[in-house]
């Protein structure tokens, strides 16, 4: 399996110097055409361990331990070998692609369905402030000072007390079960129904810098509990990284 198009793994390969990666680990002393030091990979006294500049490969007559630059950083940093990839990369400084990989292409794909129905739910919840349902959430903002063009810009909204409302309307706008779980904003109940996971509270969306809703965050407005929920982690949100 191939993150990486071969193209990328021979550009960071030919701008690794052999000789230069192993000296920083190894003190090598040319020998003919070669260099030969003592073997990091076994405990020797004369040096096996052999490299040879012109076809970048080095092999140790001791230990057998053998390869090209990418075996020598995995081995000697215990590194896999997206990771000796991306080491290497660094070193050079080659700035790697998106992995070329069907199960990173699906993340990102799943990532962007989850940004949409977020943008959709926001502005559900937003229109439900607006109207009779968030009438009472609407009087406790205007009691906390929050006037309608900062209720606008950051897009607060309500969630009514409601079992599946938003789950409906989701469903009705051509988003499948699947994605309305894995956004966080529905949840199946014990009797395998789905439910909205936001029920009777203030909405406020959680943006990235680049200005997408990545999850929510949802306040009641009585004294129930628990006062706040967020959204659970998604492929779009980690606690902790992203501004309010
Ligand atoms: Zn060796």
């Amino acid at each position: 399996m191939n993150y990486y198009p071969d193209d990328i793994i021979e550009e960071v390969r030919l701008n690794n110097d052999l000789v230069e990666v192993v000296s920083e680990y190894v003190r090598l002393e040319k020998k003919g055409g070669g260099y030969f030091g003592l073997c990091p990979f076994h405990s020797e006294k004369t040096p096996s361990f052999h490299v040879e500049p012109v076809k970048q490969l080095y092999y140790c007559f001791g230990c057998n331990n053998g390869g090209n630059v990418f075996h020598f950083i995995m081995n000697i940093e215990n590194l896999t070998f997206p990771d000796a990839l991306r080491f290497l990369a660094d070193r050079a400084g080659i700035v790697l692609p998106e992995p070329d990989d069907k199960e990173e292409q699906q993340r990102i794909k799943v990532r962007k369905r989850i940004l949409e129905i977020n943008r959709v739910a926001a502005r559900f919840f937003y229109s439900c402030l607006a109207t009779g349902k968030g009438s009472e959430a609407l009087k406790y903002l205007r009691n906390r000072g929050l006037s309608n063009s900062i209720i606008k810009r950051f897009g607060i909204g309500y969630a009514p007390n409601e079992w599946d409302l938003l789950s409906n309307y989701l469903l009705k706008e051509g988003f499948d079960e699947t994605i309305l779980i894995q956004s966080g904003l529905s949840i199946k109940n014990k009797y395998d129904r789905l439910i909205d996971r936001f029920r009777g509270r203030i909405m406020f969306p959680i943006f990235d810098i680049r200005g997408n809703i990545v999850a929510f965050g949802g306040r009641v407005i009585d004294d129930s509990l628990p006062k706040y929920i967020n959204s659970p982690e998604t492929p779009c949100y980690s606690k902790g990284r992203e501004l309010f």
